[in-house]
């Protein structure tokens, strides 16, 4: 990428940007495949919501308008579904947005950010971006320690994030650990509880946070890009106490929700059978990879989500690429300071299949004699 233009915030120079999963297409013209999956960006394997497929073709028509900036029918939806006021919720150009509108509204330069290592890496970048100061306070056993990020709150923290469950180790925080969290909590600090895979988690001490938003600090986003599988459109929302909602309309733009994403959104919402169809195909999915990689013996991270973190050692990154051309793709996670770890997301059970078959031949001795090294 070419360097940054000297004119630019200053605060920007040195900030890397966030890199996205390989495309598909990328990887079938890079090595001549007929037949790529991709398990690199915990989509669903499903496809779209068929529900929302049919609303996205009826809307269609109607894109010479601009798009409901209030989002009404969407919010009515929602808030029918989660039993709050329609104003204590705010939509976002996938919940992304909605974590960049928490910060554009909370954090002056100079504020401090407080986020886990590892996690979501948009919290840090885009916090950096606005000038706060970011502290991050490691995991233990891979899970979120928040005793000791309660400890890195000071009088200039305004945001704590926590994604529950996280991403990329797939633990969560349960109701007794963010209870502790939260109480006796400076009242000047927001925490944002990124619930992007909470249609996933079926455990019984997961906590249930939007009935807290009223009486705590407490700042939620979901997303229609997981479960519902239309992270293309570009749509999330976030509950929250109408005056922190206040807070972030006033820094969105009115049409951050295109008219094709609230449709399908409010749609995607009706299609139950679908949301049952994913948790059943991910349960199975889940059951069949972890198991597979019990006879393999790797260590893994216990997931609560449609992801799993797979200890690999030092030969992740050469595993990694060796999946690639094959036609697997998955992340590595060098980015996220694990670098011998690589997360897989849980597909159809024919990619799961294929998935399990392609790491048993990297592995096979044949393949490798291919390594840089030319070790046997
Ligand atoms: C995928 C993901 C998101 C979702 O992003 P969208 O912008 O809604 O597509 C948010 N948080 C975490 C932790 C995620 O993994």
């Amino acid at each position: 990428m070419a360097s940054l233009d000297p004119r630019a915030r200053a605060i920007l120079q040195g900030l890397q940007g966030y890199k996205p999963g390989t495309p598909i297409e990328e990887v079938k013209r890079r090595f001549k495949l007929k037949s790529v999956i991709k398990l690199a960006s915990n989509e669903n394997a499903l496809g779209p919501s068929p529900k929302a497929l049919a609303a996205l073709r009826a809307a269609s028509s109607q894109l010479n308008r601009y798009p409901d900036a209030a989002g009404s029918a969407l919010k009515a939806k929602l808030a029918s579904v989660l039993r709050v006021k329609p104003d204590m919720i705010t939509l976002g150009n996938g919940s992304d947005e909605l974590l960049v509108l928490a910060l554009r509204a909370f954090v002056d330069p100079g504020d401090e950010v407080v986020v886990a290592e590892p996690t979501f890496l948009i919290y840090a970048l885009q916090a950096k971006a606005c000038g706060a100061s970011v502290h991050v306070v490691p995991q233990r056993d891979h899970r979120y320690d928040l005793a000791a990020m309660k400890r890195a709150v000071t009088p200039q923290t305004k945001i704590v994030f926590i994604a529950n469950p996280d991403n990329p180790t797939g633990t969560y925080v349960t109701k007794r650990e963010l209870s502790q969290f939260l109480s006796g909590l400076p009242a000047s600090v927001l925490v944002v509880m990124d619930e992007a895979y909470y249609e996933f988690v079926d455990a019984a001490d997961y906590p249930q946070t939007i009935p807290l938003v009223n009486d705590a600090p407490v700042m939620v986003t979901r997303t229609f890009s997981k479960a519902y599988g239309l992270a293309g459109l570009r749509v999330g929302y976030a509950v929250a106490n109408p005056n922190v909602i206040a807070a972030l309309e006033a820094v969105r733009e009115p049409f951050n929700v295109n008219s094709l994403a609230q449709a399908a959104a409010l749609a995607a919402l009706g299609d139950i059978a679908f949301l049952a169809k994913t948790r059943k195909v991910l349960g199975e999915g889940r059951r069949f990879v972890l198991k597979a990689l019990d006879a393999l013996r790797f260590r893994y991270v216990p997931s609560a989500a449609n992801f799993v973190l797979i200890e690999c050692g030092p030969r992740a990154p050469e595993l990694a690429q060796a999946l690639l051309e094959k036609g697997v793709i998955v992340r590595e996670m060098s980015a996220w300071k694990l670098p011998g770890f690589l997360r897989v997301t849980i597909g159809t059970m024919p990619e799961n299949r294929r998935f399990v078959q392609a790491l048993k031949q990297c592995l096979s001795p044949s393949v490798k004699v291919k390594n840089k090294r030319g070790s046997k």
